[in-house]
């Protein structure tokens, strides 16, 4: 009998509202814990140390790394990021549920290391009307579409990767998509 929480990974391009989707689940369950991450870039105005992340030196996040002591990192935009080891694998074990906010880099080392990990990939409501437009003009302004969203495209083109996929639209039905993947998830036979 597992009675281990889930893990479940969000990611998304920047704009996506994967944060705020975050927040709104630990809003309708409180039980659900966010992984704090750790990273080397400076805090951005009203960020606080220890809530929205831990923010460290460059060396001392690399003595994490050679400690083992995160769960996966990555290197973003020239920062260091990464999910600590033991937070997160201490609530599993307890059967709690723990949300990893991290770029698609991370959410691959976790796929590897927890295959029973779940990862929801969230889509902009912007990029999908655009790319609808796109795809009913066919040839028509292509290239300056092209380049206005190549990095949100360049990270779609992951999204084959992920488990399952959510336009955030409209946030209230978003969240909801995401707790129904949640239950449906928790409900497979091997998580009894
Ligand atoms: P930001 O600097 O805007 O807060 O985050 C930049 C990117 O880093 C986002 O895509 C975010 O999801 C990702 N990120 C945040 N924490 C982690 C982490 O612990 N590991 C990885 N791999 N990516 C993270």
């Amino acid at each position: 009998m597992s009675k281990e929480g889930l893990l479940l990974v969000i990611s998304g391009p920047s704009g996506a509202g994967k944060g705020t989707i975050c927040q709104g689940l630990l809003k309708r369950d409180e039980s659900i814990c966010l992984s704090i991450s750790c990273t080397t870039r400076q805090p951005r105005t009203g960020e606080q140390d220890g809530v929205n992340y831990f923010f460290l030196k460059k060396g001392d996040f690399e003595k994490l790394i050679e400690e083992d002591q995160l769960l996966e990192y990555a290197q973003v935009y020239d920062n260091y990021y990464g999910t600590p080891r033991s937070y997160v694998l201490d609530k599993l074990q307890r059967g709690e549920d723990v949300i990893l906010e991290i770029d698609i880099q991370g959410a691959m080392q976790i796929k590897q290391k927890f295959p029973q990990g779940v990862l929801v990939f969230i889509v902009p409501p912007c990029l999908s009307i655009l790319r609808e437009r796109l795809t009913k003009r066919g040839t028509d302004s292509m290239e300056s579409i092209e380049k206005r969203l190549h990095s949100v495209c360049e990270e779609l083109t992951h999204t084959e990767r992920y488990d399952y996929l959510v336009v955030n639209d409209n946030l209230e039905q978003a969240l909801d998509q995401v707790e129904a993947i949640i239950r449906a998830e928790k409900s497979r036979p091997y998580r009894f």
